[in-house]
């Protein structure tokens, strides 16, 4: 098979869901986009329920729970143009176009996005550069999307080149769940086009050891080789990685293949994502249980991003900005 799923009538076909399931799905294909890439069809194969979790939609996302909301990050305050977000001082994203490689089914950017996929037009990403290089404050720029990897290298290098000859940008990152999901796309032309000067940070998106195939460990392995720091961030899901032990694996693949765990996202509560939700005094369990077993090289910042557009904060740190606070107090 060599292309992406994205009707619940290709998933059939493929078989990854029974057929009796596919009407009820045609609802859910309207609303939220599908897209399961060759490799990950056959990772679900070979992987099952972890992986098939996050990419096999379910009838019960078009059931929107208490507790969720429409716009869990509420971006459109911190939008001084468009495709970008600048919500704290030194650094803003860039998001040069919305489509993903797959779309995780917990994703509250799984919204369908129309045949241009959310490309930022010349004109607009113009504007958004000129933003950049107007703003001296924002000493990192952070291309987002959608994956700034779906672009072709051709594009994607010539946004890095111009991005880069801001000297006020210091260091540049990406966020991309391509290395695992569609390692092909990681090509010499890729490599080419991500090998800078600059300092780029790749921020590989993955939430269970599975997903660190020989396709992806060689993307990954060619990623590091251009030059690129590999950071890891995952999301906390029900039935992918809700133990310590999935979690632990999950951390020490990333560790194996040169990726530093960064975040560990509580997940955002976007509409139809509840049989993903984790409590989060469920997560900080699991992460205490984790602590002295492996080594701090594993450890991410568990996170959760905050109703209103307030940010992401790191859960469980209520106890120790008390303590910092008192021993101030004490000076
Ligand atoms: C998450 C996020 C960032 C990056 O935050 P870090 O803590 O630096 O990883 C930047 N801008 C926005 C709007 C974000 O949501």
């Amino acid at each position: 098979m060599t292309r992406t799923l994205r009707t619940p009538s290709e998933l059939v076909d493929a078989g990854l869901i029974a057929p009796e399931a596919a009407p009820a799905l045609e609802a859910v294909a309207a609303r939220y986009s599908i897209a399961v890439t060759p490799a990950m069809a056959a990772l679900i194969r070979d992987a099952g329920a972890p992986i098939a979790r996050q990419y096999l939609p379910e009838p019960e996302e078009l059931l929107t729970a208490p507790h969720e909301l429409e716009d869990p990050t509420a971006d459109a305050p911190f939008t001084p143009i468009k495709g970008v977000v600048h919500r704290y001082p030194d650094r803003a994203l860039l998001k040069p176009l919305l489509a993903c490689p797959v779309y995780c089914r917990f994703c509250f950017r799984r919204e369908a996005v129309g045949p241009d996929g959310g490309l930022l037009t010349e004109a607009e990403l113009e504007a958004a550069l000129d933003w950049f290089a107007a703003t001296p404050a924002v000493r990192e720029v952070i291309l987002t999307g959608g994956d700034p990897l779906m672009l072709s290298p051709r594009r994607l290098g010539r946004i890095l080149a111009r991005l880069a000859a801001i000297p006020h940008l210091e260091t540049l990152r990406i966020h991309s769940r391509v290395p695992v999901a569609d390692p092909g796309r990681i090509t010499p032309g890729m490599l080419a086009a991500l090998t800078l000067e600059r300092p780029l940070y790749l921020c590989v998106h993955a939430n269970h050891a599975a997903e660190f195939t020989d396709a992806a460990a060689r993307a990954l392995r060619g990623l590091h080789g251009a030059g690129l720091v590999l950071l890891g961030q995952s999301v906390l899901l029900r039935g992918v990685n809700d133990s310590a032990a999935a979690l632990e694996d999950l951390f020490r693949a990333m560790l194996r293949h040169r990726v530093k765990p960064y975040y560990l996202h509580q997940l955002d509560p976007a509409p139809g994502t509840a049989r993903f939700h984790v409590p989060e005094a469920e997560g900080l369990a699991l992460m205490r249980e984790l602590r002295g077993t492996v080594t701090g090289l594993a450890w991410p910042v568990y996170v959760q991003e905050q109703a209103e557009g307030a940010g992401k904060i790191p859960l469980g740190m209520a106890g120790m900005r008390g303590r910092a606070g008192q021993a101030r107090e004490a000076v």
